[in-house]
């Protein structure tokens, strides 16, 4: 079982902040949600190391890349940089096998590159076999359903004068704090539940 309590703390050093209160200082504390920054990769990097010590062993990929900006894409590969990308709402928002069906979906176009280069178009003939070879399917298009993920999509923001996390099923002009402050706040974090953390943790998206 993970020691919540001292993970917490740490955070709360790093994000401390001295604001002046009457006539001192005062360091405050964000004691509300911990939010990460992105969805980890350690669990995708790990599917595609797997995947090419048994089927492209001269092949190394560095960090799958997580990215913000893919909203129909759900992943992609960039051959110049032998780089695989995958969008952070399908980590935070999508299931374990919709997951692992696009990683290998971009396993397989990395292979085919590393054998074929440029040649073989998308999805053609080699895509088709790796994608046999490995276990994925040999289609153009991973089907994910991501009709639930707006329901499970919350807005962010920070309280300008107790510093707790508000978080929101849309992103509105006003908010009112728990400790009173009316806020409107400029802009709002996108965030998904924390699939790894406590109930009210949270992370970009
Ligand atoms: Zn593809
Ligand atoms: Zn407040």
């Amino acid at each position: 079982m993970i020691d919540r309590s001292r993970v917490t703390k740490v955070s709360d050093e790093q994000s401390g902040s001295w604001t002046r209160s009457g006539g001192s200082y005062q360091l405050v504390f964000d004691l509300g949600h911990q939010i990460k920054d992105k969805p980890p990769v350690i669990a995708v990097d790990e599917i595609v190391k797997i995947m090419l010590r048994s089927h492209e062993p001269g092949l190394t990929l560095p960090s799958v890349r997580v990215s913000g900006r893919m909203r129909r894409t759900l992943g992609s590969y960039t051959p110049t940089k032998k780089l695989i990308s995958i969008s952070s709402r399908l980590l935070a928002l999508g299931n374990d096998g919709d997951i692992r069906e696009v990683v290998l979906h971009e396993v397989a176009h990395a292979i085919v590159h590393s054998r074929w280069g440029e040649r073989p178009t998308a999805h053609g003939k080699e895509f088709r076999s790796v994608c046999q070879e490995i276990g994925a399917k040999p289609r153009r298009y991973v089907d994910v359903s991501t009709d639930d993920w707006d329901s499970r999509i919350r807005y962010l923001s920070k309280c300008e004068s107790c510093h707790v996390s508000i978080v929101r099923k849309r992103r509105m002009k006003s908010v009112r704090c728990a400790c009173g402050t009316k806020l409107y706040p400029e802009s709002w974090f996108t965030v998904a539940p924390d699939q790894e953390g406590a109930a009210d943790e949270w992370v970009r998206i």
